[in-house]
């Protein structure tokens, strides 16, 4: 109760503040100094208000403390994904190899040889550090990487195709996502597009037919996010490629996702890899950084030195160049490929690769955690990130039925530090661990039981 004769006696030392356990929480996650730092301000804060009305502000100090941590938290932080969902967009796509975040550490911290000749001793490219590594994975006589897969068709359209005409199937004017439009890339890119073929049919002929003297180049799009099944029919690359050198013509192939380890090995549909489009004679092929090669946001385009050479030069290339802190990362990612253990170091394949006792015994784990509101029960994650539509992965989730229904729970669930996504379904939160890094397991566990014990114990 308050003592209304002397309010400001009710009011905690910074001390037992700090040792509140939500606030003793908040100061491991932000440091000691700058929770006390909070702490003395919010106490002045309540300290003004009694002066003003002789009463206790009615929030708690401790209430106040944590609000008012909430308001300085920065906007962009971590989360754990437990969608299972691998390649999350909203969610930030790839989480990085560790390799890849030392590298970023490496070369961040102090300055780089980022445009300099170490040897020469004078100016140098910031292309020439991932050229080696993405022709000897690719099979490309040349690479050149940029801001993201986006931008790196826009370049290739704006470089190599400029006011001339691009071939493309009906089939194959997607949206990528996010408003992503392939026809509306084009228009920017100032290349004209020639439409063949109809939604679910297009023929070598079809292409074959559409030349003219203004043709620049036959563009492939891989229907990275959909499936068209049934009376179907898309040439195959060596078909176009065939076709592309016997007029003189480009052939561009953007991939999107753009595999380098074949997705059957783990019980995928198959998604078509880097390699194959540069053998089957693709003369640019264009993919993301950040998809299945779980690397950093990025858009890499691997193909013909010349073509390659004259996207370098173009002054788009400047605009939608890619940075230090990605090259590094890129630079590491690739480097777990060039040496067969992508499988092992790339989240993004580690999180494909898991088996599936081991999911489940952590959603067993979780689950125990929950009380009587928990189950475990066989789901499915998904790859995620416009690729492998339709395709999932047997899973195991943590099932939870709350008492004040799913969509509250998964707030609180967001609301937890960090935050904690899962998905609702049949009016219950499922959590599936195997988008979960085993160190955020404690976390988890934690929450669950925090949010799920009888109110008002240790809130
Ligand atoms: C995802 C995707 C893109 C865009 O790639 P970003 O790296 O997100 O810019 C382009 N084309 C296809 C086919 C895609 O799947």
């Amino acid at each position: 109760m308050v003592d209304s004769a002397n309010p400001y006696r009710d009011l905690p030392s910074v001390d037992r503040l700090l040792a509140d356990p939500r606030v003793a929480a908040l100061a491991v996650e932000r440091g000691h100094e700058s929770v006390a730092g909070l702490a003395r301000e919010v106490l002045e804060g309540f300290r003004s208000a009694i002066a003003a009305s002789a009463s206790l502000p009615a929030p708690s100090v401790v209430d106040a403390v944590l609000a008012r941590a909430e308001t300085l938290r920065p906007s962009l932080r971590r989360v754990v994904n437990a969608t299972g969902v691998i390649i999350h967009t909203n969610l930030g796509r790839a989480p990085l190899p560790r390799d890849a975040i030392d590298a970023i550490e490496r070369v961040s911290a102090g300055y780089s040889n980022l445009e300099f000749d170490l040897d020469a001793g004078e100016r140098g490219t910031r292309f020439s550090h991932l050229d080696q590594t993405l022709c000897r994975i690719t099979g490309a006589e040349a690479g050149i990487a940029v801001n993201n897969n986006a931008s790196a068709l826009l370049l290739a359209l704006a470089a190599l195709c400029r006011d001339r005409e691009v071939i493309i199937s009906r089939g194959q004017l997607v949206e990528i996502g996010g408003g992503f439009r392939i026809p509306d890339v084009l228009r920017q890119s100032s290349a004209t597009l020639v439409e063949v073929g109809t939604t679910n049919r297009t023929y070598v002929r079809d292409y074959a037919e559409a030349i003219t003297e203004r043709t620049a180049a036959i563009l492939r799009v891989h229907s990275s996010n959909f499936r068209v099944v049934g009376f179907t029919e898309q040439p195959a690359l060596s078909g176009l490629a065939a076709l592309a050198r016997e007029r003189g013509l480009l052939l561009l192939d953007d991939l999107g996702s753009g595999a380098l380890l074949d997705t059957r090995a783990f019980g995928l549909a198959p998604e078509p890899l880097v390699q194959d489009s540069v053998r089957a004679g693709a003369d640019v092929v264009l993919f993301s950084g950040d998809k299945l090669l779980g690397g950093p946001q990025a858009g890499i385009a691997a193909g013909r030195a010349e073509a390659i050479e004259a996207m370098r030069r173009h002054p788009l290339a400047r605009a939608v160049r890619i940075d230090k802190a990605s090259i590094a990362a890129l630079a590491a990612t690739l480097d777990h490929y060039a040496k067969g253990e992508a499988e092992h170091e790339v989240p993004v394949w580690r999180m494909i690769a898991l088996p599936t006792a081991a999911i489940e015994a952590r959603a067993r784990r979780w689950a125990g955690a929950c009380g009587d509101a928990g189950s475990v029960e066989a789901c499915e994650s998904t790859v995620g990130g416009g690729s492998l539509p339709g395709e999932s992965l047997p899973s195991s989730a943590c099932v939870v039925a709350p008492p004040d229904g799913a969509e509250a729970f998964a707030a609180s669930l967001r609301a937890a530090s960090p935050p904690i996504v899962a998905r609702i379904h049949d009016d219950r939160v499922w959590l599936d661990p195997r988008t979960v890094d085993l160190s955020e397991d404690e976390h988890v566990e934690a929450t669950l039981a925090r949010l799920l014990e009888a109110p008002g114990r240790g809130r």
